[in-house]
């Protein structure tokens, strides 16, 4: 693979950076995963905003302008022949000696890029459906930047893992705040879609945003409210969405069966809009 570091196109085996990164020491940076249809980025501009306002609010700038970042997706995209997957970019606080205080101004920000090969439309969980087990969401308070600090989320799918799930629904005073990498949408009995309205204890969902606007178009009703952990389990459908599992249906949570325990309708019919929508809009 040919991966993207600091100004140059690299094989994955060249590509280096400092042991001194920020990044690397202080889990001080920020990322996007974009996904890629058709060869194509979805949601590109999307993407490319909320890293803005990830940068923006952890202080960090990046001398790389959106057009540029543009220019490396796609040159990725086209080098490792991505006709489906996804494009993870990271930018970091840069290197500099270890200190609490950040490095001064000028120094350079780390900015890595590189491409997963990866089935998207076809996949196996959004086929059988996601078993969701609920763990505390013990997370920092700034969930709404999507730092690299990934490390209580990773625990929390381990232990969704350990219990024979396939993730975590995070639930912060009795409330469902997200998924350890997606948003959490459920549907009751008249149809209404309920998930987390946007606050610091949430990210704010690219792929959310235009899910929601997907069911506005087809006339679903969409309420933004928390909901509980009981409230979820007596839902008739669940589901999650993401930029690298779009919108995937949950069957159970916390080994209670959702609605009839399979991929419910709902989920399914806003799948296959949000997905047309996308490869129509994809760049
Ligand atoms: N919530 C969390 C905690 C995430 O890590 C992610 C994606 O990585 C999402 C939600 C979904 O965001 P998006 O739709 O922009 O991929």
């Amino acid at each position: 693979r040919t991966v993207y570091v600091n100004g140059s196109f690299v094989p994955e085996d060249e590509a280096t950076v400092s042991v001194f990164d920020r990044g690397f020491l202080f889990a001080d940076g920020v990322y996007e995963v974009t996904s890629v249809l058709d060869g194509k980025l979805v949601d590109f501009a999307g993407h490319c905003g909320r890293l803005r306002r990830s940068l923006g609010e952890l202080q960090m700038t990046l001398e790389t302008t959106d057009e540029e970042l543009l220019a490396i997706h796609r040159k990725l995209v086209s080098e490792n022949a991505i006709e489906e997957g996804l494009v993870y970019l990271q930018v970091t606080r840069g290197a500099a000696d270890r200190d609490f205080v950040f490095p001064p101004e000028d120094t350079p920000a780390t900015l890595v890029l590189f491409t997963q090969a990866k089935s998207l439309i076809d996949s196996d969980l959004a086929n059988r459906g996601q078993k969701i087990f609920t763990v505390e969401d013990q997370r920092w308070t700034r969930c709404d930047i999507k730092t690299v600090q990934l490390l209580y989320p990773s625990l929390a799918k381990m232990e969704a893992k350990s219990r024979g799930g396939d993730d975590a629904w995070l639930v912060r005073d009795g409330l469902v705040t997200e998924g350890s990498s997606n948003n959490a949408y459920i549907v009751l009995g008249d149809g209404t879609i309920v998930t987390r309205d946007l606050s610091n204890l949430i990210l704010h969902g690219i792929t959310r945003r235009a899910v929601l606007e997907c069911a506005r178009h087809l006339q679903m009703k969409v309420v933004e409210r928390p909901f509980t952990v009981d409230e979820a389990i007596g839902a008739v459908e669940a589901f999650s969405t993401s930029a690298s599992g779009f919108v995937c249906p949950v069957i159970a949570i916390d080994d209670n069966r959702i609605g009839t325990g399979e991929p419910g309708p709902v989920a399914g019919k806003l799948r296959e809009v949000y997905i047309a929508e996308m490869r129509k809009s994809a760049i």
